[in-house]
Order: structure tokens, then sequence, then C-alpha cells
């Protein structure tokens, strides 16, 4: 099979999946009827980003890769979020995450699988083994399910990749990350994960929810690397900003179908 026949037949899958995604009521207005789980009014209310950095998907300038990513190399190689981390996807982000609405994995799976295939085919090679970043065992056994495993297990992209269990561990429990400085955040993460099996010669993708500082990613890229990966990168649902990107949002809480001013010019610049 040719690459344009590879490609029909993962954007036919794709369009599938939608079509089976697609309940009686939409996950968050709860109108009847949506084309997917989302009806089309609450989608085109998600945040996108605004020329993703090719690295660490923050909004740049306008250049490929940012400039903290220009300035210093990051451990991991490029990073795919579907959205910016903000209203409404963070409600729904905690939706699945407390309230265990596991449809909203599906619709994340199907979206975040999308973003992935429009980056492919570039000058980057795909990875060939995807990991969800583990949970601590006293999370998991207090959440029932880790919500990164959830969307890793339902990314329609495995035609050349391997979704694995088995290749990554966390091996200590950490403290909350929130409210530390970059360094404790490190120091904080030393020694939490252990890859389990051999990952030498291999492109690994990295799944998670939010990635906020990257430090947790950073960390789990560093070790694959160190164990002789040849590239990591980072799948996420969503991408929070830096504090002083995020404060020009202002209040940007509202939900439902009408989006925001910001959201409505984001949504028009990123289309172009
Ligand atoms: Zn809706
Ligand atoms: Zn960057």
């Amino acid at each position: 099979m040719n690459l344009i026949d590879e490609f029909s037949t993962a954007l036919a899958r794709l369009r599938a999946g939608a079509r089976r995604l697609a309940g009686s009521h939409c996950l968050l207005c709860n109108a009847g009827h949506p084309r997917r789980a989302l009806c089309e009014n609450c989608e085109e209310t998600l945040p996108c980003i605004l020329r993703p950095c090719v690295v660490c998907a923050l909004s740049t300038g306008g250049t490929g890769v940012c400039a903290v990513c220009l300035e210093g190399p990051r451990p991991y190689d490029r990073t795919i979020a579907a959205w910016r981390y903000g209203a409404p996807v963070d409600r729904l982000i905690r939706d699945l995450k407390f309230k265990a609405r596991l449809p909203l994995a599906d619709y994340f799976g199907l979206r975040l699988s999308e973003a992935v295939e429009s980056m492919q085919g570039t000058d980057h090679d795909p990875p060939d083994l995807i990991v969800a970043v583990p949970l601590s065992t006293a999370r998991l056994r207090q959440r029932g399910f880790n919500q990164a495993h959830e969307v890793a297990r339902r990314l329609r992209v495995a035609r050349h990749a391997e979704y694995r269990t088995d290749l990554l561990q966390r091996v200590r429990d950490t403290p909350a990350q929130v409210g530390l400085s970059a360094a404790a955040r490190q120091a904080n993460l030393r020694d939490a994960f252990k890859v389990a099996r051999p990952v030498s010669g291999r492109r690994l993708a990295l799944v998670d929810d939010v990635m906020t500082t990257g430090a947790t990613l950073s960390e789990i890229a560093r070790m694959l690397k160190h164990a002789g990966a040849i590239s990591v990168d980072n799948w996420v649902v969503a991408r929070a900003e830096r504090p002083a990107d995020r404060s020009r949002a202002g209040t940007v809480s509202r939900q439902g179908p009408n989006p925001s001013s910001r959201q409505q010019e984001d949504r028009a610049a990123c289309s172009k």
C-alpha cells in the first residue's frame, strides 16, 4: 500500500471511529444527537494552540521552534497536543479523571489521533512504540484507572506503532508537583520511574492527559534516551500555557456553545 492509500485508510478509520463515538447527547452541553461525542457548537469552543512550538507545543511568536527550546535542548524531541489547556477542555479532563466519564477517553483518543495524523509524514520519523505515563499505585487504587492509559489504548494511529504497557513503571510515589520550583520538581521525580524493557533503537511516543511544565515528561524522556531510545515524542490531550501566557487569557471560563472572544480570535488565527 502506498502512502496516499495508507493515509486514506487511516482517515476512513478515523471517520468510522467518529461515527461510532456519536452518542445520543453531547458530553458538554447535553444537546441531542451530536455528530460525535461533542456537538459541533461545543467542538468549536475547544481551544487550539496558536502556532505551537514543534518541540514543546507552547504557542510561539510564529516560528516553528520557540525561543526556550532553541536556547537549550529538551530531553524529548517534539510534542503534539490536541488542544490548549483551557475552558472547556479543562472541565472535560477533570470529568474523565474525577467522574470517570470514560466516553471522554474515546473522544480524546480520536482527536489526539487526528492531531498526530496531521503532523506525521513531515520531516520526523514516526514513533514505533507508544507508552502511557504511569500513575502511582496509590493513585491508581484511588481512581481505579489511569487516564493516560485510557487515552493511549484508544489511539488509532497504531499502523506503525505498538502500544505497550510493560515498558515503563512508576516505582515511587511522588508528592504533588503543584507549587514546586523547576529544580524541586526535578528532584521530586528522581527515581520515580523505571524503564522495564529494552528500548534501544526504538522511537517512542509518551501519552499523557495534560502537559503542564513538562517536568514529568522530561524525566521519562531522559530515562528512555539514557536506555537507548532514538527519539521520544509527547502526545498529550492538552498543553498548559506558561503562567505569563495564561494571564493574557483573562477570565476564559465560559463554557457551552458560545466561544469567548479570545477563543474566537485564536480559532480564526489557528485556522490560517
Ligand atoms: Zn454541545
Ligand atoms: Zn518550545
